[in-house]
């Protein structure tokens, strides 16, 4: 099979489907690779790297899309890129079709195969392709919370480690899934007092089990969480509800009882956010304040990592893309019911239910 990497060009999108390891593993299973000409670079990966790895780099996105079986990718086609895209092509990349109904139309039109990221599911019911980038984000948010309580930048003036003799910063962790658990650990790691609060009394056994002596977890009740957060110094926002809009967990009017400089960073901004008082930023212009209380609510925070990100992407995906090269999608996916979930749209249809449903189009 033809593999064809394009360049991304949503706006500040630095990763890239494809690493120079994933373009070897493929070469690797006898497949050709085609790599756009500056594909890596964002993502520190030359094209000579491509090239050591067996692939061959191409000038334009035109000709990767001409001569590819299969795309790979990291966002959603743009209305460019999906101009280009075939009935007998398959497209492997993040799509998230539910709240996009002009993609999904084009998507229906160009005849394309899609299989989506963030659907493809593991066999303990979680999604293999999105963890990663919780991971980057739960790692990140600590490190941007620091940033945010710099007195430079607005913030408390608080060193999250605290110094012989100073007490460490005090940080609150709402959602103990991937991404509270690496933000966790990360805050832990950096020196501060940390409580995760979680909804999930499984999640807080599990959290308590191997993490009990780095930091403490409570039950996420709306007491506990006022509580907690009238105290902290940085609070992260990391909740999820399959599915739904992030609940709100933390009003405006909680944020007087806060700490005056207090930060906040709300990672579930791209579920609409779990504070009342959150709207999505950019990496240019990433923080606000509101009531004396400063907010990081980067949508696309693994986008500040793009190396990290990549590597990690990559690594997640690298299976996947070689089953569906290898045996083509279509066996791929009848042999794997964890890939099948990923299969969104094919042949002018759309494949995935809830997709469907969100845009009232039959499945
Ligand atoms: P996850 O499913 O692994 O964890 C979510 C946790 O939230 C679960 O443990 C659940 O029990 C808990 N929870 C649900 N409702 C709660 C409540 N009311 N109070 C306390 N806990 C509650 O999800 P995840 O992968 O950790 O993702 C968390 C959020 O981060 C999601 O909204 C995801 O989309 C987002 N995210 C954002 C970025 C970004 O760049 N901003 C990147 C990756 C993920």
């Amino acid at each position: 099979m033809r593999i064809g990497c394009p360049t991304e060009i949503k706006p500040q999108e630095f990763r890239v489907g494809l690493t120079p390891a994933a373009a070897a593993e493929a070469v690797a299973h006898g497949h050709a690779v085609l790599v756009q000409a500056g594909a890596g670079v964002g993502s520190g990966f030359e094209d000579a790297d491509y090239i050591a790895a067996g692939a061959r780099i191409v000038d334009t996105a035109e000709e990767v899309f001409a001569k590819a079986d299969m795309v790979v990718k990291v966002k959603e086609p743009q209305a460019v890129e999906r101009a280009m895209l075939r009935e007998d092509q398959v497209l492997f990349t993040y799509l998230h079709l539910a709240p996009d109904p002009a993609q999904t139309r084009e998507l229906l039109a160009s005849g394309v195969t899609a299989i989506a990221y963030e659907t493809v599911t593991a066999p303990d019911g979680t999604l293999p392709l999105l963890a990663p980038m919780s991971e980057v984000a739960g790692r990140l948010a600590p490190q941007m919370g620091a940033w945010t309580l710099q007195k430079a930048n607005g913030g408390r003036g608080v060193l999250l480690g605290g110094v012989p003799g100073v007490g460490a910063a005090e940080v609150v962790v709402i959602g103990g899934g991937v991404v509270g658990t690496h933000a966790a650990r990360v805050a832990a790691g950096m020196g501060a007092k940390v409580t995760v609060l979680d909804r999930s009394l499984s999640r807080l056994r599990y959290l308590d089990d191997v993490f009990g002596g780095r930091f403490a977890n409570r039950y996420a009740s709306r007491a506990a969480t006022a509580e907690l957060v009238a105290q902290a110094d940085m609070v992260i926002g990391a909740v999820l509800i399959p599915g739904a809009a992030a609940p709100k967990l933390v009003s405006r009017a909680q944020l007087a009882d806060m700490k005056p400089g207090a930060a906040i960073v709300d990672v579930a901004i791209d579920q609409g956010g779990c504070f009342e008082t959150s709207r999505a930023t950019t990496h240019r212009d990433p923080i606000y304040e509101v009531d004396g209380i400063l907010h990081y609510c980067v949508a696309n925070m693994p986008g500040a990592v793009a190396r990290t990100s990549t590597i990690a992407l990559g690594n997640a995906t690298l299976p996947y893309m070689l089953q569906i090269a290898d045996q083509g999608w279509r066996a791929a996916v009848r042999a794997d019911p964890h890939l099948r979930a990923g299969l969104n749209v094919h042949a002018g249809k759309l494949t995935y239910r809830a997709v469907g449903e969100a845009l009232g189009l039959p499945v």
